[in-house]
């Protein structure tokens, strides 16, 4: 992530979906993949192939876990930012309630509002994080409070007069809260960011806190996540007590302590659901899934983040289970400073047939280590821990709902993952749903120049980003080895953003090896051509449809990929080996040589590693400087024209089945699965049913 602060885990990354709206793929079906659509997102649902073929026991085990994946939701929306549960009640009881004239065009820009506070998790976008601007006056505001009873309003925060004091420039007065998340050096990253993971402290007293707290535990070789489950909060100390000759001892200091996230701290009354569906699952569970639920629950009862990292070595060992979680405070992405953790649910099963692509990559991972085009110095003896597989998801939550990963390689601590190995999954079910729901946009004809490009595109564009993705996260992070005396964090801000260059750049380049071929995983060149055509013009011009115009690009894996596009553009021009051709006014660019785009990506990927390597600070600033962060304005303009023409919304986003019990007496004989009635309908039903957390927290 492009984070301007060090973060606790540069190895760890949360793939995301190029923007092209998916490829273009044949269905047999009339599924209906998109549910809603407003602003710039897309709301899909996703299929759940396999699920009945399941036993009883795994699928009771999924309805459990689901349950404990759908309880966290109000976390996130606390975490994001301290005002987005009343916002977000205040808004619903309007909803829900209003008996006024609903065809208005500003009851419609209430309802959009609300979709995108819901789809954020809060106020601001869930991307580019900037606070919305409602499109609805503040005086129809008022007539819709006024029209609603006031009893249904959330009471918990304080009379009417009091919460609307609070929720009305949360919404209206622009110059407050723009932001969640301030990346831009030079002022207070914790001041001017609006998530709720500080209150009182500057980002100067919160590093102090934890660097201090990291001296205490110097040269421990398995240090715990300093902070990631926690709020850092600065309080006027209290007056002491009359002591026992009667003086009042009144001093004037401040506190900074963490408020824990556990059973009888902060968001206790979420996390103990959690813990309640987790007892249930635990019932279930296997070994060692047993076990390792187990330590989980021990671990959101006390908070001790040793017990995390205990749960996490458990998790990262257990590779053969079928159904599989993630659950709880996990990346780090929304602290400006990189400590604190929100809070997400992924539940899963394996996909069988696929995960055999998956596990033959990981079984040739030295091979791999070994042929790369890097220095030898720089490769890794003995490659550890690479395991991989892909899955179906079952339910997301958290921070990985309704906007979600691809792909999630976990745990995050540096020295887990270096004594442990890590767990990388790519999420077939979504990629399929990306593409489906994306054929015939037209987005290909738009901006793929080439007939030959778009029918490979259309052919194999899927399986070249599945596999790419598998790549990136089986092998691209876990391969090379820093040089002696290089401690891993001389990259600073620009290690998160390189780390995932290096990952894109070892799947781009192995993508294209005869290996690929002889291993069986693809029968045809046109695979990983399909992949190039794709991933330059995304990198170069599709994906600048994610950012508003005049701005730069903020996003890690949107600066990783401008980066990979520019630099190769730059490096072939020399042999014409991509070129930028003007068709009718119109922008295209076109791979003329793709061997030769396979050579530069590896002479990229060498000089990256050596960069890692080494720690040189001063090469890596100036490639993510040049080519990552700046945009061509009339490129970009004209991108944003063409896109706007094709009416795609640019993020996309899911709603979750629904598990059901089929009970017979009390037992459960099956679980069964539905899907939504609508975006709306899901977005009230959960926060009706799966809402704990007070309004003030
Ligand atoms: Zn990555």
């Amino acid at each position: 992530m492009a984070m301007a602060a060090a973060t606790l885990g540069l190895g760890s990354c949360k793939t995301k979906a190029l923007v092209n709206g998916g490829q273009q793929a044949e269905t047999k079906d009339d599924f209906k993949w998109i549910v809603d659509t407003f602003d710039d997102i897309k709301v899909l649902q996703y299929k759940v192939p396999g699920f009945d073929q399941l036993t009883l026991q795994q699928k009771t085990l999924i309805y459990y876990l689901n349950q404990a994946a759908l309880c966290g939701r109000d976390i996130l929306f606390d975490q994001n930012f301290k005002y987005n549960l009343p916002i977000r009640r205040t808004l619903e009881a309007v909803y829900v309630n209003y008996g006024g004239d609903k065809g208005t065009e500003e009851w419609a820009a209430f309802e959009k509002y609300l979709k995108k506070v819901w789809f954020a998790n809060g106020i601001h976008h869930h991307y580019s994080n900037d606070k919305f601007t409602p499109e609805f006056s503040e005086a129809y505001f008022d007539t819709l409070i006024a029209a609603i009873p006031a009893d249904k309003l959330p009471l918990d925060f304080g009379t009417a007069e009091e919460l609307l004091a609070v929720v009305k420039p949360a919404i209206f007065d622009p110059s407050l809260y723009k932001t969640r998340l301030n990346q831009a050096t030079g002022a207070d990253l914790l001041q001017t960011s609006a998530m709720n993971y500080y209150e009182g402290v500057t980002q100067a007293e919160a590093e102090k806190f934890y660097s201090d707290m990291a001296a205490m535990h110097k040269g421990d070789p398995s240090p715990i996540s300093y902070g990631l489950n926690s709020k850092l909060v600065k309080e006027a100390g209290e007056a002491m007590p009359l002591d026992e000759y009667g003086n009042v001892w009144v001093q004037d200091f401040d506190v900074i302590y963490e408020k824990v996230w556990k059973v009888g701290g902060m968001y206790s009354a979420a996390i103990e659901k959690i813990v309640y569906w987790l007892y249930k699952a635990q019932a279930v569970a296997e070994q060692p899934q047993k076990d390792i639920i187990g330590k989980l629950i021990e671990y959101y009862q006390t908070g001790d983040l040793r017990t995390f990292d205990a749960f996490n070595i458990l998790w990262v060992q257990d590779t053969e289970s079928v159904v599989d979680f993630v659950n709880g405070f996990t990346e780090n992405y929304g602290d400006p400073i990189g400590y604190k953790a929100s809070w997400e649910s992924l539940i899963n099963f394996k996909d069988m047939a696929a995960s055999q692509r998956t596990e033959l990559i990981s079984a040739n991972a030295q091979w791999f280590e070994d042929n790369a085009p890097i220095q030898d110095k720089y490769k890794k003896e003995a490659v550890k821990g690479v395991s991989a597989k892909v899955i179906t998801a079952a339910i997301i939550g958290g921070d990985c709902y309704p906007a979600t990963p691809i792909g999630i390689n976990l745990p995050n601590a540096d020295w887990i993952r270096r004594d442990w190995g890590s767990k990388s999954v790519t999420i077939q079910n979504f990629t399929e749903a990306y593409a489906e729901s994306a054929k015939g946009n037209g987005f290909l004809e738009e901006f793929m120049l080439r007939e030959d490009d778009r029918k490979r595109v259309t052919l194999y564009g899927s399986l070249g980003d599945n596999l790419h993705t598998d790549l990136h996260e089986c092998l691209g992070h876990g391969s090379g080895q820093l040089a002696p005396g290089t401690k891993g964090d001389e990259l600073k801000q620009y290690g998160s953003v390189l780390e995932e260059v290096r990952a894109d750049l070892f799947a781009l380049y192995y993508l294209a090896d005869q290996k690929m071929i002889d291993l069986g995983i693809i029968s045809d060149a046109d695979v990983y051509k399909a992949e190039y055509a794709n991933y330059i013009m995304n990198g170069m011009m599709t994906q600048l449809a994610r950012v508003e115009l005049g701005k730069n690009i903020e996003q890690a894996h949107m600066r990783n990929r401008q980066i990979i596009a520019k630099l190769a553009y730059e490096m072939g021009r020399g042999e014409n080996v991509i070129e930028m051709p003007k068709v009718d006014g119109e922008t295209f660019i076109v791979i003329n040589d793709f061997e030769k785009l396979r050579n530069i990506f590896g002479q990229m990927l060498r000089e990256i590693q050596r960069i890692k390597s080494e720690g040189d600070f001063k090469a890596g600033e100036k490639i993510v400087e040049t080519y990552g962060v700046k945009v061509d304005f009339a490129l970009h303009k004209e991108i944003l024209e063409r896109y706007a023409k094709l009416n795609i919304q640019p993020y996309n986003g899911f709603v979750n089945p629904v598990y059901e019990t089929v009970m017979e007496g009390d037992r459960i004989v099956d679980v069964i699965y539905r899907y939504p009635e609508s975006y709306v309908g899901q977005m009230l039903q959960y926060s009706s049913e799966y809402s704990f957390l007070p309004s003030k927290n």
